[in-house]
């Protein structure tokens, strides 16, 4: 059986909705659902529609819920893969690979293409020549750089890409035409905290205690996928006691236990 290349959802039902807070994001992305709806009208006096934008930021933010939030608000396919997937797994097929996803996106255009951890692919060429022989990865984003040169400019496949790390990219790769839109997503401050704390709380039954304000504040560094993990730990927590809603102590217990984990990993990192 061959490894899956990428996953391809022709019914995305993430929207704008499920992102909180990230407005100036929003703002940006909500350009590309416009380009991918009535693409004419930006076309119609000459312009040409971007083919790639860059979403830039820390892990867990929700860059990968914000582009395909992009594909549920355009109602277009959304076709996905893992830059670190596809390397480890196309060892001398990548250039190939590629091309096939290219393909079928652009069959089934309008549409988009997400390559998360794009670094993976994306490196600046010639740096770790220690390490072997690069020429795999090299193939593969030229061949990424190829088919985005390649597009025409009414092919209406828009290829939205993530990294927390732009500055080990390959300048090639935001060259007019490629990945010239940058987009940041950072962690939340303490307002957007709650607004994340509000969408994940949502599936949850919530104890009289619970106090959200108080939430948002007992968690500054934590990103969405930190704090979605928070609140299905509370509500494990909760029933592992028997009770019958999440309180805030749960909450409590749950935010210590995010905690612990997160310095676990950042001893594995330093
Ligand atoms: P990585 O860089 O690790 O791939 P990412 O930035 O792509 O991370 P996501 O995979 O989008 O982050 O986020 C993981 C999960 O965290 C989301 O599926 C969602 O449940 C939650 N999450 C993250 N950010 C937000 C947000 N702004 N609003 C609501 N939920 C969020």
């Amino acid at each position: 059986s061959k490894a899956k290349l990428f996953d391809e959802n022709t019914d995305v039902k993430t929207s704008f909705k499920d992102v909180a807070g990230l407005e100036g994001a929003k703002e940006e992305v909500q350009e590309i659902v416009d380009f991918l709806k009535t693409p004419e009208k930006y076309t119609s006096l000459g312009g040409k529609i971007p083919k790639g934008a860059l979403l830039v930021g820390p892990p867990g933010t929700g860059k990968t819920l914000l582009a395909k939030a992009v594909a549920g608000e355009a109602k277009v396919p959304f076709f996905s893969l893992s830059g670190s997937d596809f390397v480890e797994m196309f060892v001398g097929v990548g250039a190939s690979r590629v091309r096939d996803l290219f393909k079928q996106a652009k069959e089934k255009s309008p549409s988009i293409i997400f390559i998360d951890e794009i670094d993976a692919i994306g490196r600046a060429r010639g740096k770790n020549a220690m390490s072997g022989s690069n020429d795999e990865r090299e193939n593969t984003l030229n061949q990424l750089l190829t088919e985005m040169d390649g597009f025409g400019t009414n092919t209406n496949v828009i290829v939205i890409a993530a990294t927390n790390r732009a500055d080990i990219l390959d300048k090639a790769l935001m060259r007019a035409g490629r990945f010239d839109r940058q987009i940041f997503v950072d962690l939340p401050d303490i307002v957007e905290r709650k607004e994340i704390f509000e969408v994940h709380l949502r599936p949850i039954k919530k104890a009289e205690d619970l106090d959200i304000d108080f939430l948002a504040r007992q968690t500054p560094g934590f990103s969405g996928a930190d704090i979605a993990n928070v609140c299905n730990e509370a509500a494990l927590i909760a029933a592992r006691k028997g009770k019958k809603a999440v309180g805030k102590q749960d909450f409590l217990d749950a935010v210590d236990r995010i905690i612990g984990g997160l310095e676990k990993k950042n001893k594995i990192i330093t």
